[in-house]
């Protein structure tokens, strides 16, 4: 694997593999690598030439300073895992490659970016959006790899590509999970033993709100169980629990139809915020 930190090398390697017509997959993290991110760049080396993992802490997406310091970093680990997965070149700039100077560019998507994430984290989605815009210009991938636990990231990049006439297929790929179900996340790491366990109150409550939902509970009455689930449990906090329409995240008050819909999480376990998301039926 070729690693680079400079965007004009990294563009001189992949015009070659431009000019041999070769597809390129790009898979963008923030490091601290686990199965779930290894399992997008699996996605991408099974249907293109090229696969480029980037690595990069985006200040811009983080609205709580504290949250930005305390992201967990493992350069070292990451580049053994992604040699492992095949992976072909690695992009992992500094601040100073990716932002010359302090950007001004925002990005509004209207009520997509102020609901569930954007209404917590005010101004995350204009970052990401901002970066995700740097890194398609960069590598200008035929398919880009994003995960379904961001689900409304990979929403509002959908409507990114095809706001801004991109031209790159996206791939949204199912969430890994750990045994008891908890979503993998790089976040997980900053939980404690006890933390741990409790994290499982995420997936548990979309299974249960699954089948309530399924079995035609009412969305109130399923709320209100649900908050009643993180209340028993110390040490947690739900910041939200909704249930929306797959195709455009906007908010319902019933199940649409299977596959249709999803209902999507947030909360805190100790002081680490957890998300995680699923679609009603599918499992
Ligand atoms: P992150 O490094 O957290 O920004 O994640 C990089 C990409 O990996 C994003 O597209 C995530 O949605 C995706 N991802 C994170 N966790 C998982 C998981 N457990 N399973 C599949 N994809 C994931």
């Amino acid at each position: 694997m070729q690693i680079f930190t400079e965007i004009e090398s990294l563009r001189a390697f992949l015009s070659h593999k431009n000019a041999g017509q070769q597809s390129i997959g790009l898979v963008p993290t923030m490091g601290a690598l686990h199965p779930g991110h290894l399992f997008l760049i699996q996605s991408s080396t099974a249907e293109n030439q090229v696969t480029v993992a980037t690595i990069y802490v985006n200040p811009t997406q983080f609205n709580n300073s504290s949250d930005l310091e305390k992201y967990p970093r493992s350069l070292e680990a990451d580049i053994a895992l992604l040699e492992k997965g095949g992976c072909d070149a690695l992009f992992c700039p500094d601040t100073r490659e990716m932002y010359a100077q302090t950007s001004t560019v925002k990005f509004d998507f209207g009520p997509l970016d102020k609901i569930l994430e954007g209404e917590f984290r005010p101004g995350h989605f204009s970052g990401v959006a901002l970066v995700v815009s740097k890194l398609f210009n960069i590598v200008q991938p035929n398919i880009a790899y994003f995960g379904q636990k961001d689900f409304q990231q990979f929403t509002i990049i959908a409507r990114l590509v095809d706001e801004l006439k991109f031209g790159i297929q996206l791939r949204c790929i199912p969430t890994l999970r750990e045994s008891d179900g908890l979503a993998m996340s790089s976040r997980n790491l900053r939980l404690t033993e006890q933390e741990r366990k409790k994290a499982v109150i995420l997936f548990k409550s979309l299974s249960s709100a699954n089948q309530a939902l399924l079995e035609g509970m009412a969305l109130g009455d399923v709320k209100v169980d649900i908050q009643k689930i993180w209340e028993k449990e110390k040490n947690t906090k739900l910041e939200y629990f909704e249930l929306a329409d797959r195709e455009n995240l906007i908010l319902l008050d019933r199940v649409k139809s299977a596959n249709q819909s999803i209902v999507l999480i947030a909360g805190y376990v100790g002081e680490v915020r957890l998300i995680d998301n699923m679609i009603i039926g599918a499992q």
